[in-house]
């Protein structure tokens, strides 16, 4: 059992506060402690990156981009070893935790190269003897407050465009999973990145997010995790007006139509619905099917269903890890007898294995009415419903309150298209189950948040506009 420090200014701190406890959700066994920091850490994190800002934002894009390539290589030297720790207090099989790892370190290097395209502009000006300049700057101290279902890419997602951009940031990961984000703070460190520009607490969420909203110095708050802790963030911002991005909940839909490659489409669910145990904001929640396919693909979703292996995440064969906590299980458990007593019928599964451990389930025989159909599962539990037309389907997926992701399944390119373009997501998986990538736009339309993390979208959400005006 290991006692961690947090890191604030470039020092391990921390040892004199008590205590969180770190457990495996797979053996339940106590791995580590995190010190349990409150609003005095929260202020000197921030007083930290509020001080570093000064130096960091003068480095040359080339310098920035040179140490965010060193943490890389490091991330990249120590990949077993944070894959490891991010299964034991994650849960999710050693094979995702390391896709994972290149996944995080994916957003470092795509990020190392776009600090040094932050372009500005030149305007041409109404009168002869005015020049219109547009730079980019970076907003300042960044808040990150960070969810426990991606360890890693959650914390670097957000804070490799925010170095990239020349901010400082101040993160708080999920104390269900602070290990992996003290670990890579430690590489970031080693890489020589300078004190202050990263800085990590562990603790209260409430009295370290109360510092943070509260303080005129952090500039940016950048948030994953539950829509309603984060409407509770956004209104807590509107007193300093600070720049918000939000990465919260969703429920994707999954429309199969009749001319899809079913085998495609069963591959496309397996991989969006079971990865990380259905623990994920893109992961399909709803799944429909056009009527004369509907019987073949539950069928061949039930077949490659009961393949999955379930068990701990360490053990090489595993497929589907346990689920985070007990609340999670008895959330799963909840929308099925839901289901089954407004007539669904399991396929496969349904019960709880051990502890923690959920079986892969299947329902067919859905209703929209259902609980599973119109709030987030968060587990193992794919509801299969069928459709007639294509109208049917678009009308019913968009029928939600949130707008995070969406997939479809059809081998007509054109009817593919016009239905990703009808769907109310910002993400769309047109027969791909796996479409999250570091150069690629991630984020909601609805209630699944504001702004966008990846790709060249990514590194705006931490620059300011500013317009200069010279006069001849
Ligand atoms: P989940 O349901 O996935 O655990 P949450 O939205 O509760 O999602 O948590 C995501 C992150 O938000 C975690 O780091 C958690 O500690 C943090 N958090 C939860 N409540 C608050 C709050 N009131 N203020 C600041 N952070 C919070």
């Amino acid at each position: 059992m290991k006692k961690y420090s947090f890191y604030i200014n470039g020092e391990w701190t921390g040892n004199d506060l008590d205590v969180i406890e770190v457990y495996n959700p797979a053996t339940n066994e106590l791995i580590a402690t995190v010190p349990n920091g409150g609003s005095t850490e929260a202020r000197l994190a921030v007083h930290a990156a509020y001080e570093a800002f000064k130096e960091w934002s003068s480095f040359s894009a080339y310098e920035r981009s040179d140490l965010i390539w060193k943490w890389y290589h490091l991330i990249n030297e120590h990949k077993e070893v944070l894959a490891r720790t991010m299964t034991m207090e994650q849960g999710k099989p050693l094979k995702e935790a390391l896709g994972e790892i290149a996944y995080a370190n994916g957003f470092l290097s795509w990020y190392a190269e776009e600090a040094k395209r932050i372009y500005g502009e030149t305007i041409p000006a109404t009168q002869r003897n005015k020049r219109l300049f547009v730079h980019k700057q970076p907003v300042g101290v960044v808040a990150a407050i960070t969810p426990w279902n991606f360890p890693a890419a959650m914390i670097t997602r957000k804070v490799a465009p925010a170095l990239a951009a020349g901010c400082t940031v101040v993160v708080k990961p999920a104390e269900q999973t602070p290990l992996t984000a003290l670990k890579l703070a430690e590489l970031a460190h080693e890489a020589g990145i300078p004190k202050g520009v990263i800085n990590v607490v562990t603790g209260n969420p409430q009295e370290i997010g109360k510092v943070w909203l509260e303080d005129d110095r952090v500039r940016k708050l950048t948030f994953t995790g539950s829509t309603e802790v984060g409407k509770l963030l956004m209104r807590g911002s509107a007193d300093t007006v600070k720049k918000v991005s939000l990465e919260l909940g969703g429920h994707a839909p999954v429309i199969v139509m009749d001319d899809a490659d079913l085998d495609k489409a069963v591959d496309g669910v397996i991989h969006s619905k079971y990865r990380n145990a259905g623990q994920t904001c893109i992961c399909s929640n709803r799944i429909y099917v056009q009527e004369s396919v509907y019987e073949p693909f539950i069928s061949k979703l039930v077949e490659k269903v009961e393949r999955l292996k379930v068990g701990n995440g360490l053990d090489d064969q595993v497929d589907i890890g346990p689920l985070i906590d007990d609340p999670a299980i008895q959330k799963v458990k909840n929308h099925i007898e839901d289901a089954i007593s407004k007539g669904a019928k399991v396929e496969t599964g349904g019960e709880i294995l051990n502890q923690l451990f959920f079986q892969p389930t299947v329902i067919s025989n859905v209703d929209d009415d259902m609980v599973c159909m119109s709030e987030e599962t968060f587990g193992p539990l794919a509801p299969v419903t069928s459709f007639k037309t294509e109208e049917e389907a678009i009308e019913r997926a968009n029928d939600s309150l949130y707008g995070l992701a969406a997939y479809v399944f059809t081998e007509n390119i054109s009817k593919g298209i016009r239905i990703s373009e009808a769907l109310e997501y910002g993400i769309i998986g047109l027969n791909d189950g796996l479409p999250s990538t570091p150069q690629a736009p991630f984020g909601g339309f609805k209630q699944s948040g504001i702004g966008r993390e990846g790709g060249h979208y990514g590194i705006d959400e931490y620059l300011e506009v500013k317009y200069i005006s010279l006069g001849l």
